[in-house]
């Protein structure tokens, strides 16, 4: 059984897709989604030799070699131009995915969708994707065995498209009180803010705890570039609890 963490990933793939996993581990994805009809056949890339071996392991046992090709290499160059309309790459920084997606860009040609999963950094990949007109078409967050994940899906910019990146840039009000700069949308996600639940409530509660244990180890410097850097946080932290508290 997937993870939910992989399931919400797989949900993201329309049925009949050529679906690409770049860093693919076990190629649980590919597998999952041939065996449920999202992809009709499926390319897992693989920079390492032991989850490419894993990978390939995987394919053979699920009597899938013959729509599921297993390939070792760096981020997009295991793909030809025009060999995959659904790329997902999951479970890495989010400044290691737009890296792969940067150095490959030229292989997105064709591409109809993302499905990213960033560990952390989703700021810099929302911004890779609002740099090169990728429009963030949706977003979900969720929590799996006490961590918490954040699944961007994106399409490329397109007259017709189902919402455009400077519509939901735009939006910045909360509950008509606290106003969100773009790069407060980038940070906190655009979607996950308008539909912030308890996990988003959870991430974001998280992520003062953290800023508070930086403030405690700058409060041991007298340095002014600390005292700035505490200053900046401690008005970080003021601004994330007034957007809580405007959120359902
Ligand atoms: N995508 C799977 C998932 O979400 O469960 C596996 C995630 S695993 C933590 C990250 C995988 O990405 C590792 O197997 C690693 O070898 C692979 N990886 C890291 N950098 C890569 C790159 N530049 N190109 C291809 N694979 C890469």
């Amino acid at each position: 059984k997937l993870s939910k963490r992989l399931q919400l990933i797989l949900d993201q793939i329309p049925q009949g897709s050529r679906l690409a996993d770049i860093g693919s581990d076990h190629a649980l994805l590919p597998v999952a989604a041939v065996e449920c009809g999202a992809a009709v056949q499926a390319i897992a890339g693989e920079v390492n030799q032991g989850p490419f071996e894993a990978a390939a392991k995987q394919v053979k046992e699920s009597g899938m070699e013959d729509c599921i090709q297993v390939r070792r290499g760096d981020g997009l160059e295991v793909l030809s131009a025009g060999e995959a309309d659904v790329i997902t790459i999951a479970g890495m920084g989010g400044s290691l995915i737009a890296a792969i997606l940067d150095r490959g860009i030229g292989k997105l040609e064709g591409v109809r969708r993302l499905v990213l999963q960033p560990n952390v950094g989703e700021d810099i990949l929302r911004k890779w994707l609002l740099a090169h007109e990728w429009v963030l078409i949706d977003e979900f967050i969720l929590e799996e065995d006490g961590k918490i994940y954040e699944v961007l899906v994106a399409e490329p910019e397109r007259p017709g498209g189902p919402v455009t990146n400077e519509e939901i840039y735009s939006q910045r009000a909360i509950a008509g009180k606290v106003s969100l700069s773009a790069e407060w949308l980038l940070r906190m996600g655009p979607w996950l803010i308008r539909d912030a639940g308890t996990v988003f409530h959870d991430k974001w509660k998280s992520e003062i705890g953290k800023m508070n244990q930086i403030l405690k180890s700058l409060s041991r410097s007298d340095q002014d570039t600390a005292k700035g850097k505490a200053a900046e946080i401690r008005a970080d932290i003021e601004f994330i609890e007034e957007v809580l508290a405007c959120l359902p």
